[in-house]
């Protein structure tokens, strides 16, 4: 008999946990390597988030909770998110999910059936494609220009809209171009997908690091608020990727739907992993612009480290922690024929981590996350200038 579920074989191991393996076997070996593969920050999770959640388990906070999390960690989402984005949430059109992925893992499976079109801006982040596809959907992706900055507008996904389109995901800033969605095109989008009754899921587990200082959430155009839901994560915000601590909040009968189904998977986010994310977005916000102004450092020296290495070119990121650089010219050079296979060959000859661009639909980029040391950054770009070079 056949051992699998259809629904299995519809998905990939995500593309960046793969090369993460192959990292951690050389790291184990000894090799030091520059590694700007894995997406996350830096940092460590600041103190007082971290003293919020060693209390709660000293108080024996440690006991089940409301499922979609308790009343204060849902109030304070929704206060926090008022007060940045004008939004007007209710603590009921929230719920508080083990990580941002599982929100949009649930939004998306109450939400796509079988043969519903879900329309993706290219380059995506990797896990939206395999979340769609487990759920039954359509991936319907839309190119965006790299010539013009990866910008996504409304004209492109009104051209992808058919009568199957059920939802529209964004990603702003992009995971993996750092490209953002300008305020005015977000807001075309959205009043879009109202008009023609479609659901715009928007990824906003960058929105803090958004560098061009001109922020909105797909939350802000409250007139629209039925078809909006907003996905989001306190993983990169405050340097938690471990906690697992993530949100959605978007019309009530949507997030009561989530609820139900978290009801029947994971149950409520660990007790104290709650505490401590009220901390987080209860508590001073200063933590979160110290890291915002490292991030854009590191980003501007990245860039200035690429314009030493001639061939390669890169689109300058507005937000998020990755440069996605083009890499064309070097592809039918050194035995690497795709981005893949370069991004293998930088991994076993030059001791440089970088995730291949195949994984977020395009052929000829790698993206490298700076969310590292200054010192990694200087030493990553010395590697791959001197490798690059190697192949004349
Ligand atoms: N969405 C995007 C675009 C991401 O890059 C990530 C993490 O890399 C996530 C969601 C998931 O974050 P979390 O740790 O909250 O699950």
């Amino acid at each position: 008999t056949k051992i699998f579920a259809d629904r299995i074989g519809r998905i990939e191991v995500s593309a960046t946990m793969a090369i993460t393996a192959a990292a951690l076997k050389l790291k184990s070996e000894g090799v030091n390597l520059a590694d700007f593969g894995a997406g996350e920050p830096h940092f460590s999770t600041p103190r007082h988030i971290k003293d919020a959640a060693i209390d709660a388990i000293e108080k024996n906070f440690t006991r089940y909770t409301n499922v979609a999390g308790i009343p204060e960690i849902r109030k304070a989402i929704v206060d926090r998110h008022t007060a940045d984005f004008g939004s007007a949430y209710t603590p009921e059109e929230c719920v508080f999910t083990t990580g941002g992925k599982l929100a949009l893992f649930n939004a998306i499976q109450v939400l796509v059936d079988h043969g519903d079109e879900v329309i993706l801006p290219v380059p995506y982040w990797v896990s939206f494609k395999d979340i769609i596809q487990y759920a039954g959907g359509v991936v319907v992706p839309v190119e965006t220009n790299e010539a013009e900055n990866f910008r996504l507008t409304a004209k492109m996904i009104e051209a992808a809209i058919t009568p199957k389109t059920k939802a529209i995901i964004l990603n702003t800033p992009s995971n993996p171009s750092g490209a953002v969605v300008s305020p005015e095109d977000l807001e075309a989008i959205v009043r879009l997908a109202h008009q023609r009754d479609i659901f715009v899921l928007l990824d906003e587990c960058y929105v803090y690091l958004n560098f061009t200082g001109n922020i909105v959430s797909g939350g802000s155009f409250k007139d629209c608020k039925e078809h909006v839901v907003v996905l989001g994560s306190l993983s990169k915000t405050y340097a938690m990727t471990g906690w697992r601590a993530g949100f959605a909040l978007g019309p009530k009968a949507i997030i009561a739907a989530m609820s139900k189904l978290q009801s029947q998977s994971t149950s409520n986010t660990a007790s104290m992993v709650q505490r401590a994310s009220i901390a987080a977005v209860s508590g001073s916000q200063e933590c979160v612009a110290e890291m915002r102004a490292d991030y854009i450092k590191l980003r501007d020296r990245v860039l200035e480290g690429f314009k030493t290495i001639p061939g390669l070119t890169c689109t300058v990121p507005e937000g998020a922690f990755y440069v996605y650089p083009n890499v064309r010219n070097f592809l039918g050079k050194g035995g690497a024929t795709s981005a893949t296979d370069l991004a293998a060959k930088l991994l076993s000859e030059a001791h440089v981590v970088v995730v291949p661009g195949e994984a977020f639909g395009t052929k000829e980029h790698i993206r490298l996350s700076y969310a590292v040391s200054h010192d990694v950054v200087d030493e990553g770009v010395k590697r791959m200038r001197e490798y690059f070079a190697s192949l004349g």
